[in-house]
């Protein structure tokens, strides 16, 4: 095993695994259109622990009401104040370890991997805004953002670096619609907003290679992405540490971290001139 074949996580590829990736490179080349899905495993090597489970954000902080939608609907300045000034366990929680996160090198390889024409689309079910400050740009958050904001009329989203939210005012409303503003994150209770669903399903339409990382995604509408490529004859390659619900129909799975493999991915395809000097 080479130098390169170690990295920085202190997961070692084996042999074997890595003669998949370099096949796994060969299927991307060959590819139409590669679209990657991920989900939370990816940012758990960002020091974002899953929601549920031992050790997740809800186990230890509580969990968020399951109707929050309908409450932010019915008294949308209350739910200002707990965004703005979160009183809530689980969204002082939230807040605090979404600030501290940082972008780790799978996130930095898959916008390497964007910006060398290697990934068309990468849709997330992350609301960490990771990819977007690893570089990503066609980037599609099923579940939103936690720090951007959304009209809830006309789905448009605004960066709150750009955005004033006025405490004496609240809830702040559209400057495009006037409709009510709130965070964009897809609270329980809320329907996924159009404009990226209808994105995220034109994207699957091209798509005959789906990387699946660091999700087992069961959970729609991200479950019906990978089987509608399946149903179509393209290959899903499933990347996670662990067997899955996914790994039964997966084209093949990728057993390791999420950032090792893409790491030797991306290395795979520039190794071959595909994914060279822009990345
Ligand atoms: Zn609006």
């Amino acid at each position: 095993m080479d130098a390169a074949a170690t990295t920085t996580t202190g997961f070692e590829l084996s042999a074997a695994l890595d003669a998949r990736l370099l096949q796994t490179a060969e299927q991307m080349r060959g590819a139409a259109s590669v679209v990657a899905l991920t989900g939370a495993g990816l940012s758990v090597e960002s020091g974002i622990p899953p929601f549920r489970g031992p050790g997740g954000l809800w186990t230890k902080y509580g969990e968020p009401p399951l109707d929050g939608y309908q409450r932010f609907l019915r008294d949308p300045v209350e739910a200002w104040r707990q965004r703005l000034h979160p009183t809530e366990g689980w969204a002082m929680g939230l807040q605090e370890t979404l600030r501290e996160a940082k972008p780790n090198d799978g996130h930095f390889a898959l916008a390497a991997l964007e910006a060398s024409g290697c990934c068309d689309a990468l849709i997330t079910q992350n609301v960490d805004d990771l990819h977007r400050q690893a570089g990503q740009r066609a980037l599609l958050e099923i579940h939103g953002n936690h720090f951007w904001l959304r009209c809830i009329e006309c789905h448009r989203r605004f960066d709150p670096q750009h955005f004033e939210v006025d405490e004496a005012r609240l809830p702040p409303h559209c400057p495009a619609c006037g409709g009510i503003v709130k965070g964009d994150t897809v609270s329980f209770g809320e329907p996924i907003p159009p404009d990226v669903l209808r994105a995220c399903y034109a994207a699957v339409a091209r798509c005959d290679l789906m990387l699946v990382i660091g999700t087992s995604a069961t959970v729609f509408p991200a479950a019906d992405f990978p089987m509608e490529v399946l149903r179509k004859g393209g290959a899903v390659i499933e990347i996670n540490p662990h067997e899955s619900e996914l790994s039964s129909v997966a084209t093949s799975s990728l057993r390791g971290p999420a950032a090792a493999v893409l790491v030797r991915l991306l290395h795979h395809l520039r190794a071959h001139g595909q994914a060279g000097a822009t990345a």
